[in-house]
């Protein structure tokens, strides 16, 4: 894909489109420091968030405005491209005055489909790059009504970051990668650059690495990746920032593999996929078909549709036999929850009628 001509001139048409810099600019000094490191290793776009959203009070809200000013001098000084995230009318106005090259909007702006409208409606007859974050919320349709919104206005260079989904339970990821969503909005738009954030997704410094290395290999098409001269003192997001020279080893690492590459070697194995998915519809089908009959016994016999015994006792068994068959448990769990929950379904009809 033709990153370039989609959202900025000048910048490696190479997977991964990169952009790096701090979670937010914090003075003049650390911006600049971090600018010459990022830049001597060739790096084309920069991000420091100006406004931050914060989830309580009294936290560190952004320098604001003047920190626009630190933005453009690293354009001047260090010809990177600069970018920033935006929440409102008025940071859309201020980014745009002090010459902000790229616009991201962030996970708890884009859930609110007011506040996008008024960014949208801003930036009506502007051309500039916007990327827009997915909601914190696991809502496919709410991250593409964003980008619709903004698509209306006339915008053209849209790209979409992937920062995963808030869980109220937090095991190894600060957010929930959920891969499924992004790959799905990748699927309804092929032509729509998809950006990972694995700063924001894990958390954690030591995750960046699998996780920007998991996002090439679905084809994605960037990363963005939070960087500070000096991690540890960050203002926010301490946890999960990198140091520019660590920044340099996680891409080096990286293995590019060609996403465009013709996939007739793998035809073989993908007619054996079809033969298998055939045979699985076939098996469901069947199954229901039993279900159905089971559903009609019960309304005859007038029995409850749920016995949670005879429920508990398939899952527990199926799920230790997947397990003996080499399956990830929790994978057969779902399966099994998911076809569980269609068989009630098609007996609370038949009960129904
Ligand atoms: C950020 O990029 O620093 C940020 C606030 O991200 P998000 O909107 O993904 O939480
Ligand atoms: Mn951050």
């Amino acid at each position: 894909m033709e990153l370039e001509s989609i959202l900025l001139p000048g910048v490696n048409p190479e997977r991964p489109f990169l952009i790096a810099g701090p979670c937010s600019a914090e003075t003049e000094e650390q911006v600049m420091t971090t600018a010459r490191s990022l830049a001597a290793d060739g790096v084309k776009i920069m991000r420091a968030g100006i406004w931050k959203p914060r989830t309580k009070p009294g936290g560190f809200e952004g320098v604001g405005s003047e920190g626009l000013q630190w933005l453009k001098k690293v354009k001047k000084e260090t010809g990177m491209y600069v970018s920033t995230e935006v929440a409102t009318q008025k940071h859309v106005y201020e980014a745009l005055k002090y010459g902000v090259d790229l616009l991201w909007i962030g996970a708890r702006t884009t859930a609110n489909p007011f506040a996008v409208q008024e960014i949208a409606e801003a930036l009506e007859g502007v051309d500039i790059p916007v990327l827009v974050k997915n909601p914190v919320n696991p809502d496919l349709e709410l991250w593409i009504g964003a980008l619709e919104r903004l698509s209306k206005v006339g915008l053209k260079r849209l790209g979409a970051i992937h920062r995963g989904f808030s869980s109220y339970d937090k095991k190894i990821y600060r957010n929930l990668p959920q891969w499924h969503i992004p790959i799905e909005l990748k699927r309804r738009y092929p032509n729509l650059p998809i950006i990972c954030d694995p700063s924001h997704i894990g958390g954690r410094r030591d995750l960046i690495q699998p996780l920007s290395q998991q996002a090439m290999d679905l084809g994605f098409e960037g990363l963005i990746i939070e960087t500070h001269c000096d991690p540890d003192c960050a203002w926010s997001d301490a946890s999960q920032q990198v140091t520019p020279s660590r920044l340099k080893e996680i891409l080096s690492a990286l293995v590019i593999r060609d996403a465009k590459q013709t996939t007739e070697d793998l035809s073989e194995l993908r007619s054996q996929i079809d033969e298998i998915d055939d045979q699985l519809l076939e098996i469901f089908a069947k199954r229901m078909r039993i279900s159905q009959e089971i559903g009609t016994f019960k309304k005859e016999h007038d029995m409850t549709i749920v016995q949670t015994d005879r429920y508990d006792e398939i899952l527990a068994k199926r799920i230790s036999q997947a397990e003996g068959m080499g399956m990830n448990p929790e994978f057969m769990r779902v399966v099994l929850e998911a076809i569980h929950d269609e068989s009630v379904r098609k007996q609370i009809d038949i009960l129904s009628k």
